[in-house]
């Protein structure tokens, strides 16, 4: 089912009662999120997430704004009414019953024309649980269950009145970091076997970025971008998105464009070029030579560099200090500093086989032009 938002905004009074200032957790968030999918609700913690799932669940009430769910109007839905699964991160399974209970328990109290008799209720248990794959679990309590167990039956739980949307609050964070993986896993299969439109929330950018469809991504209850994962990872909106997605993170310096060229510090790192010269069919002169911008105006920028964006070349356009290089594998990270480095240390991920060709003090980088990212030094917006 399709969901729609529209200006959708939550204000609580200050908790601290001598503060008369309201707390805007979610400041008037619009977007229409297409049925079946999967969306990955991401920030950082107090950025708005819960409070933005709680309205669409039913359990708090928006300032302002519309729900709608598929074409009906749902603001002013209590919450047992508008169809939707929720589960949160501490599972909330009832310890004194058992896994097919707990399965079953939001089936008890349905009335009239839906209420189910026993064996409708166990077969719908069965049903979920074996998407799930607990089936074999049915008899034990949670006690004597894993983290990641729990967390499925928790999920069959929310599945078993087949909601129209699946709201998930943090749902892996209890769990340990390979079984988080696993799980996330799961349910992406889960939901994609369903198709219920999902809405997923995490702090956590790369689980977030692995599973989802979309990704909203939320900052002071302010919606930065929405967008394909891969998309806003390349094209992020402002500074805030660049350097909340990726590990190691972006790499970020401080530059200007003068005369239509880019400058880190004193070296000149390449040409720039508007964003509109490169649609064309006529564009191979500029492809990867420029950094892309929509404004070539001169002006201080920040600029981006993700650490995979960096080849290592002798008389590469940018000098870097080395401190030292860290082998991963197939990949190794030249860690290095350079005095318009926001950050102090520089991460650049190479393949293992340039490892001879890293030096002992100086390192020297060429960088993929049309990769960089530019942001206004004072607003953070991409430029
Ligand atoms: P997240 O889930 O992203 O960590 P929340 O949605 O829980 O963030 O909270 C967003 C903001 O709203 C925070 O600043 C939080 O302190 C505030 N907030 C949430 N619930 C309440 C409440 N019931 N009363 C007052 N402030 C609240
Ligand atoms: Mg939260």
């Amino acid at each position: 089912m399709k969901v729609v938002l529209q200006n959708l905004t939550k204000k609580f009074p200050n908790r601290n009662k001598r503060e008369k200032s309201e707390v805007i957790a979610v400041n008037d968030f619009t977007f229409e999120i297409p049925d079946g999918m999967l969306i990955g609700l991401l920030g950082p913690s107090g950025c708005g997430k819960s409070t933005t799932l709680n309205l669409l669940s039913g359990l708090q009430k928006p300032t302002d704004g519309r729900i709608f769910f598929g074409d009906m109007d749902v603001t002013d839905l209590p919450a047992e009414h508008r169809g939707v699964g929720l589960v949160f991160q501490n599972y909330a399974l009832y310890p004194h019953l058992t896994v097919r209970q707990n399965i079953t328990f939001p089936l008890e109290n349905l009335k009239g024309k839906e209420k189910l008799t026993k064996a409708q209720m166990l077969e719908k248990a069965l049903e979920v649980a074996k998407l799930v794959q607990i089936d074999e679990l049915m008899d034990r309590k949670p006690g004597e269950l894993s983290g990641g167990q729990q967390q499925r039956v928790a999920i069959a739980r929310a599945l078993v009145k087949m909601p129209k949307i699946l709201l998930l609050d943090e749902p892996l964070s209890n769990l340990d970091a390979r079984l988080r993986l696993q799980t996330r896993e799961e349910l992406r299969r889960i939901q994609k076997e369903t198709g219920i439109t999902t809405i997923f929330v995490t702090h956590d950018q790369e689980e977030a970025m692995s599973i989802s469809d979309m990704i909203v991504v939320m900052k002071d209850g302010v919606v930065q971008q929405i967008g394909k994962p891969q998309e806003v990872y390349d094209n992020p909106a402002n500074l805030f998105v660049a350097k909340f997605l990726g590990t190691p993170p972006i790499n970020v310096f401080e530059g200007r464009v003068t005369d239509g060229k880019l400058y880190i510090g004193e070296e000149m790192i390449c040409p720039v070029t508007n964003r509109a010269a490169t649609m064309g069919d006529d564009n191979a002169e500029i492809c990867g030579k420029a950094a892309i911008v929509g404004d070539m105006s001169d002006k201080e920028v920040y600029v981006g560099i993700r650490p995979e964006d960096f080849i290592l070349k002798e008389d590469g356009v940018l000098t870097c200090d080395l401190n030292r290089v860290e082998v991963m594998g197939r990949d190794i990270s030249v860690v290095c500093s350079h005095k318009a480095c926001e950050s102090g240390t520089i991460r650049a991920i190479i393949g293992s086989e340039n490892i001879k060709r890293v030096g002992d003090v100086q390192v020297k980088f060429d960088v993929k032009p049309d990769e960089l990212v530019l942001f206004d030094k004072v607003t953070g917006e991409r430029v």
